[in-house]
């Protein structure tokens, strides 16, 4: 017998169980992750199967599963598995049992009691089937609270001054956008709008449907065998994954089926860009929900303090940057979005037995780190647009890629600078590395070029420039990024900088050509240093004329071109010359 209390979020697709143990949140693994699909089914041999099993047989047997449940709770509308009826307290019961049996599997004692969490919009008759349904399971509800309560316990546990938190909440097939007011450590919902049809589901149907498409419209495919569809199902939702991270996603599926009775493999590529085309209007259709949450409050964006992603989807970088652009600030999802409704129930459950809590602590990077590309800030032109890459608060290690092209045709080389920083010029941050990537295929410009960023937990940056064409690869490694330094220290990082930059002058010098190279290339660098401190005080003719010889200047050096680049350098040179007279 224990008196320890569980925290459960009992989700549409998935479900999870959570514990405040040795002064922080345990979340509990099962044989499948902490995370067990919100699936029940009977197999083949009369067994009932529970989580991932089931999920798994959902699309062979759809009448021998049930998922969704949640959705029919309190609606007194019954299921039907294998043909028997069941209440959907019944179903969420089985599904409270496995958590509770992981729970004590995991911890060697019997749970009795837990808190149980419920979308903000639930109805008391709702509220009454899940205290139901874990009843049936065996278990005391000592309390109900509200998901975006518990996911503003975990991130602002301990704060005691006022604040107004929006929780955006995108799992696998609901939707649910709420403000939360935090008071003297009380939190409340203010308001909450939702669309229980909407979520990472839908997402996963527009990569299938692209999928299809592209069978039936280039390879004449349009019988598409059960098996084969369940594949694609599932590398649909593996590519959606994966472009959360990376810009482009291969979707490869050996022998996917037979066509002529010649075996088929699918092999297929999809861009970030035509995959956020294709969901679009549906993260539009949430975009309007959190204007409609806002108004419910009484609120305009400016009023929020915190932005919380709750629910898998939420790694969208689509939805990440719908929120960045109307809000004005970085929403925060440090603690992983698909635990952290758990971990805030078990952080209630904690509460409610007299612990004392402190907010949740996970290892992030505290600086953002990216690159500098030709781009726009304010309108105006500029060469040292900073591209974040890693942003601030992400959990540590990390990798992640975006795609830059080249700017003009035949390039050979580009370089690629580091910045840590959040400043939109990239000139403002910090510089911690720079190298070239050289030798590039001959070609038009627009050839996509691959930055790869990974962070490690001790602060160890390796930067990798991949083209994507050929797959030419170079790399740097870069030490002790999380040190501290921050933007105050920037002599020793430019020191470092400068060690760095020095490796790579020397590697690549190669006789006297190399030496003219980098005469040329040491004079370009202060050139382009004296034109870019002009760009603040030049009117805006002088200033575009100044971007574009500084673009000239770089892409000369890029693709190697000495005549070009001397011609550059004179142009840029006089300019200068007449801005200073
Ligand atoms: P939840 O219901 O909160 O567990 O969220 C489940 C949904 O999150 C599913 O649709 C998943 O496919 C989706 N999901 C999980 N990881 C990612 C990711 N890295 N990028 C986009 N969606 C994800």
């Amino acid at each position: 017998m224990s008196d320890v209390i569980v925290g459960i979020d009992l989700g549409t697709t998935n479900s999870e169980i959570a514990v405040w143990k040795d002064n922080e949140v345990r979340i509990i693994e099962g044989e499948n992750g902490p995370i067990l699909p919100s699936c029940v089914g009977i197999d083949s041999d009369g067994n009932v199967i529970i989580g991932e099993p089931a999920r798994n047989q959902y699309i062979a047997y759809p009448e021998r599963t049930v998922r969704s449940v949640k959705r029919l709770m309190g609606s007194g509308t019954n299921v039907t598995m294998n043909g028997m009826e069941f209440t959907p307290q019944e179903i969420s019961a089985m599904i409270i049992g496995e958590l509770k049996r992981m729970a004590e599997r995991e911890l060697g004692h019997s749970i009795e009691k837990a808190v149980i969490t419920v979308p903000a919009f639930f109805s008391d008759v709702q509220r009454q089937a899940t205290r139901e349904a874990g009843e049936i399971a065996g278990l005391q509800v000592v309390k109900m609270i509200n998901e975006p309560t518990a996911a503003t316990l975990v991130y602002e546990i301990g704060t005691e001054e006022n604040r107004k938190v929006l929780v955006y909440d995108l799992g696998g097939g609901t939707f649910d956008v709420s403000v939360v007011n935090m008071e003297a450590g009380v939190v409340e919902v203010v308001a909450s709008h939702g669309n229980n049809a909407l979520g990472g589901d839908d997402f996963d149907q527009r990569i299938s449907g692209f999928i299809t498409d592209y069978l039936m419209e280039e390879h004449g495919i349009t019988d598409i065998p059960e098996n084969a569809m369940a594949r694609i199902m599932r590398a649909a939702e593996d590519a959606k994954k994966a472009l959360s991270s990376q810009p482009f996603a291969t979707v490869r599926e050996e022998y996917l089926l037979e066509k002529d009775g010649v075996p088929f493999h699918l092999e297929l590529e999809l861009s970030r860009e035509d995959y956020h085309r294709m969901i679009e209007p549906l993260v539009d259709e949430t975009m309007e929900a959190v204007h409609f949450v806002l108004k419910d409050a009484g609120m305009v964006a400016s009023d929020i303090d915190e932005i919380l992603l709750v629910g898998g989807s939420t790694r969208t970088v689509l939805v990440q940057q719908r929120l960045e652009d109307m809000f004005s600030m970085q929403p925060r999802s440090e603690v992983n979005p698909d635990l952290c409704v758990a971990a805030g129930a078990a952080i209630q459950a904690a509460m409610i037995s007299g612990d004392r809590v402190h907010a949740v602590l996970v290892d992030v990077t505290p600086y953002t780190f990216g690159t500098a590309a030709i781009g726009e800030i304010d309108g105006l032109p500029t060469p040292d647009m900073f591209v974040p890459i890693i942003r601030r608060n992400t959990p540590i290690p990390v990798t992640k890629s975006e795609v830059f092209f080249t700017a003009v045709p035949n390039q050979e080389a580009v370089e690629v600078r580091v910045y840590q920083g959040e400043n939109r010029n990239a000139i403002e941050n910090l510089e911690v590395g720079r190298f070239r990537i050289e030798g590039l295929r001959k070609g038009p410009e627009g050839q996509e070029i691959i930055a790869k960023f990974s962070l490690d937990a001790n602060g160890m940056l390796e930067v990798a420039a991949i083209e994507k064409a050929t797959g030419l690869e170079k790399h740097i490694t870069i030490e002790n990024v999380l040190s501290g330094s921050g933007n105050d220290n920037i002599t020793q990082a430019r020191e470092r900088m400068r060690d760095l930059l020095g490796q790579e002058e020397s590697s690549s010098q190669q006789g006297p050509q190399g030496a003219q190279t980098d005469h040329a290339a040491r004079k370009a660098e202060e050139l382009v240093e004296k034109a870019r401190a002009m760009l603040d005080t030049a009117g805006d003719d002088d200033r575009e004329d100044l971007v574009d010889m500084i673009d000239a200047v770089t892409t000369a050096l890029e693709s190697g071109d000495e005549a070009a680049l001397d011609a550059a350098l004179e142009e840029l040179s006089d300019l200068i010359f007449y801005l200073e007279s």
